[in-house]
């Protein structure tokens, strides 16, 4: 006889997170409350793959950053029969792909776009708390439009979707904005910036110092507590605007305050990625530490002709799930269970075609049932229906069913009178059981 060995148990990649129940009712109630809001304003889902091309992200992203420069999950595909192989790279965010496909498929030819999706990013960060290597986000881009309006109804979006979750502006988070102009003002600024920074360039970190030179409003970005006060002190982009920038960023600002949207100017707000311009914008809370962006975005209006596409203005922001869904906890929104309507427990087997006739009926009326699967005794099918989080057990003991009856009783609310329904007309009684 040869001995089994016992196989060594395998585990999800480090960062990576299995979401399951009951976790996974808490995404779903946060997804459809995302989609609510997100068809009162007009926004078409999309769907792009997981894997890209590598230069889609290097072009799209920009080459020096932390995404492209350390986070990205890139390889080598197998070579086809010529013996070429494709560099491919999982999804690190969504708007390179989005911008990609609107190019690829014609898609602004005639007007403009608002879509909004939901997927998984990956980023080879240091898994902790708010930060891992698979996440998810929601996010939204509205293609084609030029205009401070967009931008303001894009985080007038954002401001809604956080209050209708429950989270109170000023207590569970705050929202930061800035404008990050057009190149030309850029340029000016980065020299300042860069003189600036090289007065203190004893301070810099490595990432710092590598970027003075390459990509110095990105120092900026830095999280490094040692470099703070120097970032603070840094020569403000804001300054170097001209007209037609500030009269964007008062345009947004004016429908801003109209709506009663608090915001704080945040002007070393540069955001992570190469392709913003003008409007940039942050949803940030104190209560997840230095994972305290829930949601980020801003405008982007170069970044479909550099990547090959007809000129065409933009504007989006992408939203953490997982930062959403701890925030949540963190601040105790209550977040509904799932639960059937109806438990069904069913004594004997002999009745159980009967009882799958019923619970058929129900269900095409509407109602969620959970069946008793197997057989045990009526102690335990009790305690299963409880555990279960169901308003309403039906019981069907076998007397009831043998003159057409089932017993349906309230778990929840002893007040509730237990009656007997008959079998044949589930339809009239089913809607009863809707109401909790
Ligand atoms: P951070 O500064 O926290 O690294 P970011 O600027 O890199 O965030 P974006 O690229 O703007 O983030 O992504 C949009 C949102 O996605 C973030 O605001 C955050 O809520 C979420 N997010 C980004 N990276 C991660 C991650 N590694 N794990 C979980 N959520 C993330
Ligand atoms: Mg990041």
């Amino acid at each position: 006889m040869t001995e089994q060995k016992k196989q060594p148990q395998l585990q999800a990649v480090k960062g990576m997170n299995d979401i399951l129940p009951p976790e996974s009712a808490r995404w779903e109630w946060l997804e459809e409350k995302m989609r609510s809001v997100l068809q009162r304003y007009g926004y078409q889902n999309v769907r792009t793959p997981i894997v890209e091309p590598t230069a889609l992200f290097v072009r799209g992203i920009g080459e020096v950053t932390d995404i492209v420069e350390k986070e990205m999950y890139a390889f080598e595909d197998r070579a086809d029969k010529h013996g070429q192989a494709e560099h491919l790279a999982l999804r690190p965010e969504m708007t390179a792909g989005v911008v990609r496909a609107m190019t690829e498929h014609s898609f602004l030819r005639d007007s403009g776009r608002r879509l909004y999706y939901f997927g998984a990013m990956f980023r080879r960060e240091k898994p902790q708390k708010g930060r891992y290597r698979q996440f998810h986000q929601m996010g939204i881009e509205a293609l084609g439009f030029a205009g401070p309006d967009v931008d303001a109804e894009v985080i007038l979006l954002g401001n809604r979707l956080l209050r209708e979750l429950g989270l109170v502006d000023g207590e569970h988070f705050h929202l930061e904005l800035n404008c990050l102009g057009e190149a030309d003002e850029r340029r000016a600024h980065r020299e300042a910036l860069i003189a600036h920074l090289e007065q203190h360039i004893d301070l810099l970190d490595e990432d710092g110092k590598r970027r003075l030179h390459t990509n110095p409003l990105r120092v900026l970005d830095t999280k490094n507590p040692a470099l703070q006060d120097m970032a603070n002190a840094a020569p403000k982009l804001l300054d170097f605007l001209g007209e037609a920038s500030l009269a964007h960023f008062n345009g947004v600002r004016a429908i801003l305050d109209a709506a009663g949207v608090a915001y704080r100017i945040n002007p070393r707000l540069v955001r992570g990625l190469d392709y913003y311009n003008l409007t940039v914008f942050e949803w940030v809370t104190d209560k997840l530490g230095s994972q305290g962006t829930v949601c980020g975005g801003g405008r982007y209006d170069g970044l479909i002709e550099q990547l090959g596409g007809k000129p065409a203005p933009a504007v989006g922001f992408g939203m953490g799930m997982e930062r959403m869904l701890l925030l949540l906890e963190e601040v105790g929104v209550p977040v509904p269970p799932q639960a059937p309507a109806v438990y069904a427990i069913v004594p004997s087997a002999a009745v159980l075609p009967q009882v799958f006739v019923v619970l058929e009926g129900l269900r095409a009326a509407g109602v969620s049932v959970q069946m008793h699967p197997g057989q045990s005794g009526m102690k335990s099918q009790f305690k299963k229906a409880d555990g279960s989080g169901a308003a309403w057990a039906l019981i069907f003991g076998d007397d009831e069913v043998a003159q057409g009856l089932v017993a349906v009783k309230h778990l929840r609310d002893t007040a509730v009178p237990q009656t007997t329904r008959s079998l044949a007309d589930v339809s009239s009684w089913a809607s009863e059981l809707l109401r909790a």
